[in-house]
């Protein structure tokens, strides 16, 4: 007989990664309270509007549809009664710094037309690498992305013959070199990495499942915005009877006889009221899992040089943000679109050697309004411009120097022949500092713990806490690690684990 422990789980955050987590157990018949100390939920996935404009503040590309179904299945649900999710084509527009163009597209002809064009033997090259890297989801995705946290005999499951196809100790873009020969498809290629803000020039080839999970998966926008994604999520967590909470901050795990019995929430300043406590036998932090160590645990519990090691981990990249209200429309571009650096080599040694943002950066823009009108007035657009920038160190202060790294954007944005500088008429800006504040992601980093180092993979903390019973992890500095659809799967594989030692055959 199979008996459902019936002790509430709380999760402290209600990001994508908490909420998918929440959904899970509810559906699996656990009482479950999410507490977020925002007023909204979605954590990294935020939204704003300003003088009739709307942007969304932080994920833009939607990749891996199927993750998304999975929860929703696992839960009785359809995806589609939740979320209007529609492919993109094309799925980015790249311009580079010799003045052409090109359309990424999953329309296979019209890609190969381009190629052809640069490149004929890129064309069979091109093929080649979706292959391979088709090759790597293949083998890495049942044991390293899709299945609990891997452990050194996972690497059993592997075949031998299969472990070799991993390339873990190539870079990226080596193995697009091994593959085709334009450097413009090989800059496009090596793109890939910064989704999970790495280096292509220092990260494993293995990163190339990135590039087949878009390439070949496709783009993939919910009608109304990103955010249309935590709202989905919260709909379904709420129908399931999670206890959501916001504006509820948690400042302590209480910790006992090695094992968590709940959390202390903040009491209202200068009140003189107690904290309120909330038992639980098992808590799921969607928080970074080094802030959980420094900040949440009482100092006696954590291991000694554990902290540190958390703290000092080298990290992905950050970002620099300029949400943009503009009033012109660009038929030129389209809802995803790339201006390449001619220089891709330097602007990661800047990043990742320097720590510095890039001197010659490569700008993303994504207008949202080009699929959802109503996200600017008529005539106008929502520019959503993301330059990879170093995680915060004490190496470039943004407080000086925000307002003229912006002026550097837009410059060089005019340079490649699109100057918006006169058609301006709403802007926020947010540097490597503010996504730290704003979001609490450690040194303002996009996706954990930097995916540079082959190794890093085994290197993420476990969804599990090692050092103390009932405490668990879900969210982007975990297993399998950053991104919307990586959180997502964190967040079921946790629920996976938390019924594993609940649940009494
Ligand atoms: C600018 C930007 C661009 C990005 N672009 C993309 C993209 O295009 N595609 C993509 O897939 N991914 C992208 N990402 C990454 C993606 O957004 C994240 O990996 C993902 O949203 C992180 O989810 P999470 O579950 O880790 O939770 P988080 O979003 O980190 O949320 C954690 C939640 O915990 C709450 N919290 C923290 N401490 C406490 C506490 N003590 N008490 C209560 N609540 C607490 C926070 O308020 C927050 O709501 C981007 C991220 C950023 C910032």
């Amino acid at each position: 007989m199979t008996t459902i422990d019936p002790a509430p789980v709380i999760v402290i955050g209600a990001g994508i990664g908490g909420l998918a987590a929440a959904i899970r157990l509810a559906a699996a018949g656990r009482a479950v309270t999410v507490l977020e100390q925002s007023t909204t939920v979605g954590g990294k996935m935020s939204q704003i509007s300003d003088r009739g404009y709307r942007w969304d503040t932080g994920p833009s590309v939607i990749t891996m549809r199927h993750v998304f179904e999975t929860l929703f299945a696992s839960a009785g649900r359809h995806l589609e009664d939740y979320l209007d999710l529609q492919p993109l084509e094309p799925l980015t527009r790249y311009f580079y710094a010799d003045g052409s163009v090109l359309d990424a597209s999953r329309d296979w002809p019209a890609m190969a037309a381009t190629i052809a064009q640069w490149e004929p033997r890129d064309v069979a090259g091109y093929l080649r690498f979706l292959a391979y890297a088709a090759e790597i989801h293949r083998v890495t995705g049942p044991v390293f992305i899709y299945d609990q946290p891997p452990t050194p005999t996972s690497f059993l499951r592997v075949p031998p013959w299969d472990m070799l196809k991993v390339d873990a100790w190539s870079t990226l873009d080596q193995a697009i070199r091994r593959h085709v020969r334009d450097p413009r498809l090989r800059q496009l290629l090596g793109r890939f990495a910064t989704y999970v803000g790495a280096s292509p020039y220092r990260a494993p080839a293995t990163l190339a499942v990135i590039a087949h999970v878009e390439l070949t998966g496709g783009v993939w926008y919910p009608r109304g915005g990103i955010y249309r994604i935590a709202e989905a999520l919260t709909r379904l967590a709420t129908e399931l009877g999670v206890q959501l909470r916001t504006g509820t901050r948690v400042s302590r795990i209480a910790v006992e006889n090695g094992s968590v019995r709940g959390v202390y929430l903040d009491a209202p300043a200068g009140s003189g009221v107690r904290p309120e406590f909330i038992p639980a036998g098992t808590v799921i932090a969607n928080v970074d899992v080094a802030t959980v160590y420094d900040k949440l645990l009482p100092p006696e519990v954590v291991p000694a040089g554990l902290r540190a090691r958390l703290l000092n981990q080298e990290t992905s990249c950050s970002g620099f943000i300029l949400l943009l209200g503009v009033e012109r429309t660009h038929p030129q571009l389209a809802h995803h679109n790339i201006f390449f650096t001619a220089d891709y080599r330097r602007e990661f040694d800047d990043i990742f050697g320097r720590g510095i943002p890039p001197t010659d950066p490569t700008i993303y823009v994504a207008i949202s309004s080009k699929t959802d009108p109503d996200h600017a007035p008529p005539g106008c657009e929502n520019w959503f411009i993301l330059v990879n920038a170093p995680a915060v160190s004490n190496r470039y202060d943004w407080t000086t120097q925000a307002q003229t790294y912006r002026d550097q954007v837009l410059a060089t944005l005019a340079r490649k022949g699109i100057d918006i500088r006169g058609a301006i008429a709403t802007e926020h800006i947010l540097t490597p500092h503010d996504i730290a504040t704003r979001t609490g992601a450690y040194r303002g980093a996009l996706y954990g713990i930097s995916s540079n180092n082959p190794l890093n993979a085994f290197r993420r903390p476990h969804n599990r806490s090692p050092h103390i019973g009932g405490l668990y992890f879900a969210g982007g500095t975990t297993h399998p690690g950053g991104g919307v659809p990586m959180v997502t799967l964190s967040g079921m594989l946790v629920a996976d684990l938390v019924q594993e030692r609940t649940i009494s055959v």
